[in-house]
């Protein structure tokens, strides 16, 4: 059983399981420390170093790296802190291609947080400003975009992609002020082993990793995907009666906050015009628009002229556990056949 251990942060005597940095302990209590590479669903890593703190006794220390321990004393700010701090964001933000208006991440932005919360002075930075790095935008993906001119290298997307979907497919490439997120051989990523799940755009801090068609929701409802029986709960955005956004609701017991490809990117299929809204009949070789009572009276003729062993039914993983039953019901008991399977199964 894990132990609880008691230290303070900023005067506030607080409690962590033992092993928790003290970053993840502060901010479970309400204490905000800046922090930029971080995330809570990734294992800690320390690249960025604004999440400075000073324990008592020692120098100030990365708080993402360091465990909690009893009787420790926290400050999460002092002058030489701040100023430190402030020094670490300016280097973060020196090629920043920052062009805010335009960005999709604008006003959601991590960076945008941070930098106006530590206060980074605009003509030291303008002074050191290094040329942006001109890296070509990478759209060669359906879903989404690369443009790595606002990465700022915090690795999110490296570990998301490993520790979460487990495809490995992306790393830190070249060396020094080069260095970049990439595939192998410097490819586009439709050219490597990404599957398009879209957790690490989710998940990136900035505009470097954006949903191609942002479209900003007036409202969501949280829901269950339709695409098939993992039943992730997607949080489904809409405007203007139109599906324009879907999100992995974070606490589903089904899915803990992930999804596939079709749960993220595909559920625009329900305002498709290219949808059928009305069944369809065959008639003279035509397939015509017919009402819900034509269809079925058809449908109900043709079942009875089966005879024995010529009907088989194919469920569909995108019906509920219960429809799936009716229909292996209806297959068995009125059609009177075992000719039955799913397509989960193919
Ligand atoms: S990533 Fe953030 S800081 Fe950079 S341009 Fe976009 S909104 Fe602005
Ligand atoms: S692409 Fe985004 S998540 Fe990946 S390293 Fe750059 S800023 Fe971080
Ligand atoms: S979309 Fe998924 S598979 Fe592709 S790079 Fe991101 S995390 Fe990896
Ligand atoms: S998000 Fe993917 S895995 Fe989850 S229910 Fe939808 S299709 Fe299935």
């Amino acid at each position: 059983m894990s132990e609880l251990v008691s230290l303070t942060i900023d005067g506030r005597e607080i409690q962590a399981v033992e092993g928790t940095s003290i970053l993840r302990a502060a901010l479970a209590n309400d204490i905000y420390i800046p922090h930029l590479c971080d995330h809570e669903d990734l294992t800690s890593v320390g690249i960025c170093r604004v999440c400075l703190v000073e324990i008592e006794g020692r120098r100030p220390t990365v708080s993402c790296m360091t465990p909690v321990e009893e009787g420790m004393v926290v400050h999460t700010s002092s002058e030489e802190l701040d100023q430190v701090r402030k020094v670490n964001m300016e280097l973060l933000v020196l090629h920043h291609d920052y062009d805010c208006q335009n960005c999709a991440k604008n006003s959601k932005c991590q960076l945008q947080e941070l930098t106006r919360y530590v206060g980074i002075d605009e003509d030291r930075i303008n002074a050191m400003r290094q040329p942006e790095l001109d890296i070509p935008l990478d759209d060669s993906n359906v879903y989404y975009l690369r443009d790595l001119n606002k990465c700022v290298l915090c690795g999110i997307c490296v570990r998301t992609c490993e520790e979460i979907q487990g495809d490995e497919c992306i790393d830190f490439t070249f060396r020094g002020i080069e260095t970049r997120i990439g595939v192998l051989g410097d490819k586009p990523i439709a050219e490597s082993t990404c599957v398009t799940c879209g957790e690490c755009v989710t998940r990136c801090p900035v505009g470097a990793l954006v949903p191609r068609h942002a479209i900003e929701p007036t409202y969501e409802i949280d829901t269950i995907c339709p695409f098939c029986g993992c039943g992730c709960g997607v949080s489904v955005g809409a405007r203007g009666g139109k599906v324009v956004s879907s999100i992995a609701v974070p606490d589903s017991p089904a899915s803990g906050g992930s999804l596939c490809v079709k749960g993220r990117f595909g559920l625009g299929f329900v305002s498709s015009p290219d949808r059928l809204t009305t069944p369809l009949i065959r008639k003279d070789g035509e397939l015509v628009e017919a009402s819900w009572e034509e269809a079925i009276s058809l449908i109900a003729e043709k079942f009875g002229q089966y005879k024995d062993g010529q009907f088989a039914t194919i469920a569909s993983a995108k019906c509920t556990v219960e429809d799936n039953y009716a229909i292996q019901k209806f297959t068995r008991a009125v059609m009177g056949t075992n000719n039955i399977d799913h397509c989960a199964r193919l």
